[in-house]
């Protein structure tokens, strides 16, 4: 998978195929979706919601330009399987889910993986963020919002802090980066993406 989905399309970053390779995909899913683990597929979870394929994760994972020690915030834990990720990159996350069973089933999932100590999942609305631990390294949202929360630009390390997510329409979306320096937010397009809605405040209405 790392070969033939990831670095053949452009995933360059050694560590982040590093931290891929080391995450276990099946284990993020369920029993009738298995064989299809390693596709080039995003697959169904519980709650009508979606684990993404894996060049996305692993594209959004490099776009964050995240490692050791920095402090992550995801939104939309869905699976768990990207806030794993982020963990084999040594990163400290904590990650929110409006949707309580998903965060409960990742919540186990991840600390019998090992994960536990790196990865705090909560439950709610994470469309404004998280305030209680900004200012963050890196944001990354799993969910496409229909504009750029402002809370969120706000809540970026001052110093190169990166958000990451999809911004567009329901159904289709560009992949978009702001990087924060000072008071200054630049954004760029990485290209067309397809996610599931983020709900919330700053998000889509349910
Ligand atoms: N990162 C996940 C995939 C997430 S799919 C993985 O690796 O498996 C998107 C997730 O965002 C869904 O689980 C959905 O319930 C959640 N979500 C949508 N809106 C949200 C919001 N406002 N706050 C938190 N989670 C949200």
């Amino acid at each position: 998978m790392v070969e033939t989905q990831l670095r053949s399309r452009g995933v360059a970053d050694e560590r982040v195929l590093v931290a891929i390779g080391a995450v276990p995909r099946e284990a993020f899913i369920g029993e009738a979706q298995r064989r299809s683990a390693y596709a080039d597929d995003a697959l169904p979870i519980e709650a009508g919601q979606t684990i993404s394929q894996p060049y996305i994760v692993a594209r959004m994972t490099e776009l964050l330009r995240v490692g050791p020690g920095d402090r992550v915030l995801e939104i939309g834990t869905g699976s768990g399987y990207q806030a794993a990720v982020l963990a084999e990159l040594g990163c400290r996350v904590v990650s929110v889910e409006r949707h309580e069973e998903l965060a409960s089933t990742a919540r186990a999932r991840l600390e019998r993986l090992g994960y536990a100590e790196l990865v705090d999942i909560r439950v709610g609305d994470g469309s404004l963020g998280l305030r209680e631990g900004a200012p963050w390294r890196g944001i990354l949202v799993a969910a496409a919002a229909p504009w750029i929360p402002a809370a969120l630009r706000d809540q970026l390390h001052p110093d190169g802090g990166r958000l990451v997510l999809p911004v567009g329409g329901r159904d289709r979306q560009q992949l978009i980066v702001v990087a924060r320096d000072g008071d200054r937010w630049t954004e760029t397009s990485d290209g067309p993406v397809m996610f599931v809605p983020l709900i919330g405040a700053a998000g889509f209405p349910t």
